[in-house]
């Protein structure tokens, strides 16, 4: 089956009771029991819930995976992930991450002695000289946040195979849309679906995805141990969210693509980071790894500045300054303040984060408003 109607039909069956097309909002705590541990297969709704369970599935079937397990936060999904983890274990990724998995990993789990090591994977002759005895996980996250650098998954994949090394991609960028980890030989894949797989900047959520029945019982376990579980609401959402995943996406990569084009040409623009330009370093494992090159990107100003950045992120007017992306409307966001404000000052500059960098989550309008809007900012700096 295509990607398009897998996005349609995947987990989502008529209701059993009522023939209901749409997976119902089951909003209940608990299920009645017809005697002592005699159920219909659901007990207590941080175990399980059927709005739930048809998402997992439907994101599951979108990463060509056989489970899938949703989360209350993309940070929610994460964390069950480190927590497959001893201490003494060690990690191996990138210095180019999300803020907030940056601010986890250092801020909560080095405390209990687990070691990160953040460098830059996307040369993958890097990641030898920190792989040893003690290395039990890769995280890649690709393209990355905010500086879309690309890491070959596949690259990644093949060393860990070798040390028996676990590999989680976090896909949020791409969406299942556009790369499938899972395919290329990946053991976990991670989504912020708070992005495009809700799509529509109303619900915070995360998810994990991996064919491994192991590695899925581990996973679980913890889910429901330790409780980070979306409520049936969110799930019904994402659910209807999903649903125009495709068609969203086709609509980011040909907007993005075009307002790259455009920032790239103009004057006071400086750099333009998207892995489609076929001079971006990694454009060809982009191209070899991707289904098109997706709508985030970021740029510098020519007069390099924090002064005139924040002036042009004050006047433009459609796009709305906030953080998150991946949703219907377009964004624009301040790394260095905003996002990536958890990761000190220093490090940031060192991995070529400048203050004056500004992100864009390119939404689904009319790319001529959007060129039009950031055209008229431009004439302000
Ligand atoms: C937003 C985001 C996260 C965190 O997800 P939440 O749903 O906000 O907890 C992780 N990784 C990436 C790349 C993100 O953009």
């Amino acid at each position: 089956m295509k990607f398009g109607t897998k996005a349609v039909h995947a987990g989502v069956e008529p209701d059993p009771s009522t023939g209901a097309i749409m997976t119902p909002i089951y909003q209940t705590s608990t299920y009645v029991q017809e005697s002592p541990a005699k159920h219909k297969g659901y007990a207590y709704a941080r175990g399980a819930n059927p709005t739930r369970n048809s998402l997992q599935k439907s994101i599951a079937v979108l990463e060509n995976g056989k489970h899938g397990i949703c989360f209350s936060s993309g940070m929610g999904a994460t964390d069950a992930v480190i927590k497959l983890l001893s201490p003494g274990d060690e990690v191996i990724t990138s210095n180019d991450l999300y803020g907030g998995s940056y601010r986890m990993f250092k801020k909560i789990y080095e405390k209990f002695g687990i070691k990160f090591h953040f460098i830059d994977l996307s040369k993958s002759a890097n990641i030898s000289p920190y792989v040893n005895s003690k290395t039990k996980l890769m995280w890649i996250e690709t393209p990355s946040n905010p500086l879309m650098n690309i890491i070959d998954i596949k690259a990644c994949v093949d060393l860990a195979k070798t040390k028996n090394i676990l590999v989680a991609v976090d896909n949020t960028f791409a969406s299942p849309y556009l790369q499938n980890p899972l395919d290329m030989g990946a053991d976990i894949v991670m989504h912020s679906v708070t992005k495009y797989l809700g799509g529509h900047s109303d619900v915070i959520m995360g998810a994990l995805v991996t064919n491994d029945d192991k590695l899925h019982q581990e996973l679980a376990f913890i889910a429901n141990s330790c409780g980070a579980v979306p409520g049936p609401q969110d799930s019904f959402l994402v659910l209807r969210g999903i649903k125009t995943l495709h068609l969203r996406m086709e609509r980011h990569c040909s907007n993005g693509k075009k307002i790259a084009q455009y920032l790239k040409g103009h004057p006071k623009v400086g750099k333009v980071y998207w892995p489609g330009f076929p001079d971006h370093p990694n454009h060809d494992i982009a191209k070899k790894q991707m289904r098109d090159f997706g709508g985030m990107l970021s740029f510098t100003l020519s007069n390099d500045s924090l002064k005139m950045a924040t002036k042009f992120m004050e006047s433009v007017e459609l796009f709305s300054l906030a953080e998150s992306l991946g949703g219907v409307e377009s964004l624009i966001n301040h790394p260095a303040s905003m996002t990536h404000a958890s990761i000190p000052k220093d490090e940031r500059i060192k991995n070529g984060l400048s203050d004056s960098l500004i992100r864009l989550s390119i939404g689904v309008e009319d790319v001529e408003d959007l060129i039009a809007d950031l055209d008229q900012a431009l004439t302000k700096v």
